[in-house]
């Protein structure tokens, strides 16, 4: 980075409850592509390669008629919150044979199995009980999944995820699961107007996954850091963020407020 010009990349969490829904093909292929270029000129300014930034649109909330428009837009791999809502998506879209999903919420010990029978991806995972749980369903499918482990990169007490001081010891126990391939990290960072704070969280993540790369296990990889949403997913970028996960921005704002998916008392503002 160049000392001489600090990125002030703004947060969009102004547009937080604001983004025009999509609904039409067209508008999801323009708001496809508006964040496409977005990723682009961030990687820019920081000299990375977009191809290295993978998009990950998240569906949740959104009906099936808004799912399949998406679809028919050329997403294949969508987000989903909630392990319940996601299964019972790719069950009613079980003729979009290449539709693949990914669960990015917390998961319980007694969704497990769900989890173990359709997603391609968990980027939620913080415990052992749920390391264990997975692995063991997973086993019983004949599946592997990918998994990220969830870093709490901004002390908010009320958000998922481990305290970066416990990762070196929960990544150390992760090996005994081998339907689990550990890709890297993924965060949520800190739901603020000040970028500067939100870029923190980002930061933290890539240091912690610069600092553990140098002493673990040979089967697990921390090549990938998912960060970054509608409103922060640029400055995500130049902080090296390999996949975003971007709702609104690509469907629209979503009509549940958000603390249905982060148990929070955070001072968010209003949301939605
Ligand atoms: C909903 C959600 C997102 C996307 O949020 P948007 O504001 O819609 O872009 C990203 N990550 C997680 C874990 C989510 O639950």
């Amino acid at each position: 980075m160049n000392a001489d010009a600090p990125l002030e990349t703004p947060t969009l969490h102004d547009q937080h409850g604001r983004w025009p829904q999509a609904e039409s093909v067209a508008d999801f292929r323009r708001n496809l592509a508006d964040v496409h270029a977005r990723i682009a000129t961030a990687c820019l300014r920081v000299g990375r390669d977009p191809t290295h930034v993978r998009l990950l649109p998240v569906s949740k909330t959104k009906d099936e008629a808004s799912v399949r428009l998406s679809y028919a837009a050329g997403c294949r791999l969508l987000g989903e919150n909630k392990p319940q809502e996601a299964y019972q998506k790719w069950e009613a879209m079980a003729d979009l044979t290449d539709l693949q999903w990914s669960v990015i919420g917390h998961l319980q010990t007694n969704k497990a199995k769900l989890v173990a029978r359709f997603a391609t991806e968990f980027q939620a995972l913080d415990s052992l009980r749920v390391a264990e749980a997975l692995d063991r369903r997973l086993q019983a499918e004949g599946r592997a999944l990918d998994v990220f482990v969830q870093v709490n990169t901004s002390g908010e007490a009320s958000k998922y995820g481990l305290p970066p001081d416990e990762v070196a010891t929960f990544l150390k126990a992760l090996p005994a699961f081998t339907a689990l391939r550990v890709r890297g990290f993924m965060t949520l960072a800190l739901f603020s107007a000040e970028a500067e704070r939100v870029r923190q969280c980002f930061v933290l993540l890539r240091e912690l996954r610069d600092r553990l790369s140098q002493d673990i296990p040979g089967e697990i990889s921390l090549d990938e850091l998912s960060m970054g949403m509608s409103g922060d997913y640029e400055i995500a970028i130049e902080e090296g963020a390999t996949i975003v996960r971007v709702g609104q921005a690509i469907f629209g704002a979503r009509s549940t407020p958000d603390a249905h998916y982060w148990p929070s008392t955070v001072e968010h503002g209003p949301r939605c």
